[in-house]
């Protein structure tokens, strides 16, 4: 099977029916309508010279020129290469060089343009291990690499995620206003609600006002969403939030942490919780959901979908500390990291290695080990503590970032705060916090320090406070700790 079988199945179930609209440029289509579309740009790019495993870079935003280029892409059987739109030049040309991306489709002229006229049918070339989409991570942690996803790595997600009731389906009007070209908004976003059926409403920009008037417009059920959205959402009156989400079912949310409070105002205001995902663009990517469970529980990423196998493996990283000064532990931390470890997973969603070799892809027996570090609570469901990579080792201590933030974000007058390590000649590393204050807020270092002291052990406090204005995220709103370190 190929990716672009899914509009074509669809536009033979139910032709007539509204498949997406694109509320940035007011286009929507019928089924049949982005059926011919699709067939019509992949004539065209084989017009263009686009042919089986070719890489075509795909430069666009969140819309409907998106959607019918990436399914066009796969129906010729080339492979889309997705970069955001706003990436700078130098960026976009490392990814040209190093996928040998011939043909790139944007809205620049010079390039090939998103959409050509409807076409007569195409039959799709290229399914199964053929590659469908290679994809570039943000490079968070260290350096972006391409993800090979193949064509039966993406459509195995899409079945693993529809195995778990209360997943998008037929009837669904489904709002996304997060980047395409990122795989949380590719997969679960844009390709799950094509293969069931739901209608997707897509916004280029998230902008809260506009979003909530945009789902109530288009009686949406469904928001694929990431943490910054949903802050957004948790700061507005109830009433407006109410209205806005009246017809709303399900609320999901992926990618990076979502904060408690969060989950928390939003329950309280319209009674709706927020579902939280995990996964990776290696794994195509969901892996577990609170979904699973039918609970949203308050910094759990709840389980695995069926299909998924996930174990918690040890590492060199995280050997037990060795305590230099017993005093020093604290409880909390103890008992969170017994039984902590690297988050390993095994299923039919998972990636063929890196661009171009296949390299460091899933084992022998077919396990990947993701970096996360985490752990299982007593009910079974999975705890994230951080990335391996982002472990700062203090005096052989463990110290987890997203601890140390979480409690000085706590402290009132924080707006936001990252952690990082930094090379320390006694210690081998120390803490540093990069905080930003919210408007108007004045905070001194020793604050900072001393609200510290009071929550946590002395090796987890900061050695250093730092004060910014805002800190640098990845467009699907990640924090990238690998800028704060250098
Ligand atoms: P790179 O891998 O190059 O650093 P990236 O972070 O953008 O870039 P992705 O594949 O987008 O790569 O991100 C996957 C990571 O996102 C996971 O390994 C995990 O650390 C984090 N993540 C995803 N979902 C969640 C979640 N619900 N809670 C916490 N972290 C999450």
């Amino acid at each position: 099977a190929n990716i672009a079988d899914l509009p074509a199945t669809a536009a033979a179930r139910v032709p007539g029916e509204p498949a997406l609209a694109d509320t940035t440029s007011g286009t929507s289509f019928t089924w049949s309508e982005l059926d011919a579309a699709i067939n019509g740009q992949a004539r065209a790019l084989r017009g263009h010279g686009v042919g089986a495993g070719d890489r075509v870079l795909l430069r666009l935003p969140t819309s409907a020129d998106f959607a019918v280029s990436l399914f066009a892409v796969a129906r010729a059987g080339a492979i889309a290469v997705p970069v955001s739109p706003l990436a700078p030049e130098p960026e976009v040309r490392n990814v040209v060089e190093h996928s040998g991306a011939r043909f790139t489709i944007s809205r620049e002229p010079g390039d090939v343009p998103p959409q050509a006229g409807p076409g007569e049918p195409v039959e799709a070339v290229g399914d199964g291990e053929d590659i469908a989409v290679l994809s570039y991570t943000s490079g968070t942690t260290g350096p972006s690499r391409g993800v090979m996803l193949s064509h039966r790595a993406l459509l195995a997600n899409l079945e693993q995620i529809g195995a778990v009731p209360g997943t998008p389906r037929a009837g669904d009007r489904v709002f996304l206003a997060i980047p395409l070209f990122h795989v949380y908004g590719l997969g679960p976003g844009l390709l799950h609600s094509v293969a069931v059926g739901a209608r997707v409403v897509l916004a280029e920009r998230f902008d809260v006002v506009k979003a909530l008037a945009v789902c109530a417009e288009h009686q949406v059920t469904v928001i694929g969403g990431v943490p910054a959205m949903y802050a957004e959402f948790a700061e507005r009156d109830t009433e407006e939030l109410r209205a806005g989400l009246a017809s709303v079912r399900l609320l999901t949310s992926g990618a990076a942490p979502l904060h408690p409070k969060v989950l928390a105002a939003i329950r309280d205001k319209t009674g709706l919780s927020v579902f939280e995902g995990y996964g990776l663009t290696e794994t195509a990517p969901v892996l577990t959901s609170t979904l699973v469970t039918g609970y949203a529980k308050p910094g759990s990423v709840g389980r695995p979908l069926p299909g998924v196998e996930l174990r918690l493996v040890e590492s060199d990283g995280l050997a037990e500390p060795v305590p230099l000064d017993p005093d020093d532990l604290d409880d909390a931390f103890v008992e969170e990291d017994a039984g902590a470890g690297l988050v390993s997973v095994r299923g039919a969603n998972l990636f063929s290695g890196y661009w171009p070799d296949g390299a460091h892809g899933p084992d022998s027996e077919g396990w990947y080990r993701t970096g996360d570090v985490g752990y299982l609570d007593v009910d079974g469901d999975l705890h994230l503590v951080d990335r391996a990579n982002d472990l700062i080792i203090v005096n052989g201590f463990n110290v987890f970032p997203h601890e140390v933030e979480e409690a000085i974000a706590a402290l009132p007058g924080v707006a936001e705060v990252a952690v990082v390590g930094a090379i320390d000649e006694r210690s081998g590393e120390s803490v540093r916090a990069v905080v930003v204050p919210a408007a108007g807020a004045a905070l001194s270092e020793q604050q900072v320090v001393d609200h510290c002291a009071e929550r946590l052990a002395g090796y987890k406090v900061p050695r250093t406070v730092e004060f910014a204005e805002s800190l640098p995220h990845s467009p699907i709103g990640k924090l990238r700790r690998v800028r704060l370190r250098a």
